[in-house]
């Protein structure tokens, strides 16, 4: 197989309140960055946006950093024409605060009312911009109902593939080094991964995708 252009988003995204708080979630980017090293590895060409983590930049991969939904949708649209996949394993704050405080909030005894607003879905976004031989590649963390939403997320955001994986259990996704997940592909196909190290399942996730390219990028 020639070198083909990844885009990979990873990590969690930063909504801010005000100069000192946000709000986020658990995601700590392994997932993403351990796919991107693994189609790097295998000598493609990555392009990783990702949001704030704690982790290294794989090698020879040109990163790209945003904080923001905001931000992380405009660095994709600048970004994916030329990719060939593009995974977003990015876990998205679906909502942000309406109004950011330029001072930090002050303590009162009364409860704090934040008003949310919707951001935008950047996968849903891609998927009706996806042009032929693009093969787009979303995930889903699930705590309940995997199957079917995974399946609704697939059909809404016009995805090729959504990878499930369950989190809010011991030992898997969110933060842990393993995960657990279930390729299924938009001709119907189901892959189950057995629990495995997050770098090994990446590299399995990668050749899976990679084989089935020429089939799912039509
Ligand atoms: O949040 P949700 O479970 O719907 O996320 C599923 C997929 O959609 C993930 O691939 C995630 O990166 C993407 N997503 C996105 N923009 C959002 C929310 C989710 O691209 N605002």
């Amino acid at each position: 197989m020639s070198q083909l252009n990844f885009l990979i988003t990873a990590g969690p995204t930063q909504e801010p309140i005000d100069p000192v708080r946000y709000l986020s979630n658990y995601s700590s980017g392994k997932m993403g960055y351990a796919l991107a090293r693994a189609a790097r590895i295998k000598g493609h060409r990555v392009i990783l946006i990702s949001g704030p983590t704690a982790l290294s930049k794989p090698k020879g991969v040109k990163s790209i950093d945003v904080i923001t939904a905001r931000e992380m949708y405009s660095a994709v649209m600048k970004n994916y024409r030329k990719a060939d996949i593009i995974i977003k394993v990015a876990a998205v704050a679906d909502y942000r605060p309406q109004n950011v405080s330029k001072s930090k909030i002050k303590k009162t005894k009364k409860n704090l009312n934040l008003k949310l607003v919707c951001n935008p879905d950047i996968l849903k976004e891609l998927g009706k911009k996806k042009r032929k031989n693009q093969v787009l590649v979303g995930f889903a963390a699930e705590t309940s109902g995997g199957f079917k939403n995974a399946f609704k997320k697939l059909k809404e955001k016009n995805c090729d593939w959504i990878v499930l994986n369950q989190v809010g259990k011991k030992g898997t996704g969110f933060g842990s080094d393993f995960n657990k997940v279930i390729l299924l592909a938009r001709n119907g196909m189901g892959l189950g991964l057995k629990k495995g190290r997050k770098t090994d399942l990446a590299s399995k996730i990668i050749n899976i995708i990679i084989g089935l390219y020429p089939l799912l990028k039509s």
